[in-house]
């Protein structure tokens, strides 16, 4: 039985680099974490954007905000 061969750009392992490391990583189904180079590295990613997500930046005041409407 033969087994088709799979095309050269998914037999060359692609190294980019690491998003949250800047280290080098190899962007293939052999690395799970891709495109981090590893698990610590794509946690960390994303521990920092969930917060960064979810992180209110001001706490705005209302009052404030109707306060600022200037009266001629
Ligand atoms: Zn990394």
């Amino acid at each position: 039985m033969n087994t088709a061969k799979p095309s050269e750009t998914s037999l060359q392992p692609r190294e980019v680099r690491c998003p949250a490391c800047a280290g080098k990583s190899i962007y293939s189904s052999a690395n799970p974490y891709r495109p981090f180079c590893s698990a610590r590295c794509k946690g960390v990613d994303l521990g920092a954007w969930a917060s960064e997500a979810f992180r209110m930046p001001e706490p705005t005041d209302p009052a404030d905000v109707w306060d600022d409407t200037p009266k001629a």
